[in-house]
């Protein structure tokens, strides 16, 4: 499970870090509102933990144009501010849930835990993804191009699953080596050139349009054409 956590106070980021990195979460962080809506239209966490209080922008407003642009990842709130009304005008937002300053890290954990369990369930339909005719099931690991079962390995399915996940936007060599090797790699590499090679030939091969495209000296962008 991976949480961006958007916070500009070094010393609670840097507890949160560590303390849910012990609870066994990948831990990505932004400091300022900017990048974490970057990092969050990624679309690569299961939950975003955002601060209200940025240097650059109102944390609502980093909510809202996040669910502008389509993110449904559920969002967990953290904020000094107190009052009925801001934590009604936060759920109102998109948040999902809302934590006071200061907190105690059992209940944080626990409203994480409650938020992903819900997000996860079945009736959200995030089990599947579907791009045109290519079907994703998360739960059984199989990829399907009309009726046709892929045969792929697990990396090809994670490359696929994250394509598939930013479906219509285009994504870099380096954004795929982080979410999908989970690595960073800033030398040129090939290993995600390879792997897109091996995906096309059973995606694409044998249907009368490619969804996977190269956009060159870019990345990669899966979408019908
Ligand atoms: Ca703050």
């Amino acid at each position: 499970m991976r949480l961006l956590l958007v916070e500009d106070d070094l010393a609670i980021r840097g507890f949160l870090r560590r303390a849910l990195g012990e609870a066994g979460y990948q831990v990505d962080t932004a400091t300022d509102a900017k990048t974490g809506e970057l990092k969050a239209l990624e679309g690569s966490h299961d939950a975003l933990i955002i601060d209200l209080g940025l240097p650059d922008m109102d944390g609502l407003d980093l909510i809202a144009r996040c669910r502008a642009q389509g993110s449904s990842t559920p969002v967990l709130i953290l904020s000094a501010r107190r009052s009925v009304d801001e934590r009604v005008r936060g759920l109102e937002q998109g948040g999902d849930d809302y934590l006071t300053k200061p907190f105690a890290l059992a209940e944080l954990l626990a409203r994480i835990r409650n938020l992903l369990r819900r997000s996860s369930a079945p009736q959200n339909d995030s089990v599947r993804l579907q791009a045109a005719d290519l079907q994703l099931d998360l739960v059984r690991h199989e990829a399907r191009r009309g009726d046709q079962l892929l045969q792929l390995t697990p990396q090809e399915f994670s490359l696929l699953e994250y394509l598939c996940r930013n479906a219509g936007r285009v994504v870099t060599r380096t954004m795929i080596l982080d979410h999908v090797w989970r690595m960073r790699i800033d030398t040129a590499t090939n290993v995600v050139d390879v792997h897109i090679y091996r995906l096309r030939n059973k995606v694409d091969l044998n249907a009368s349009e490619p969804l996977i495209h190269t956009i060159r000296g870019v990345g990669y962008v899966l979408k019908d054409a």
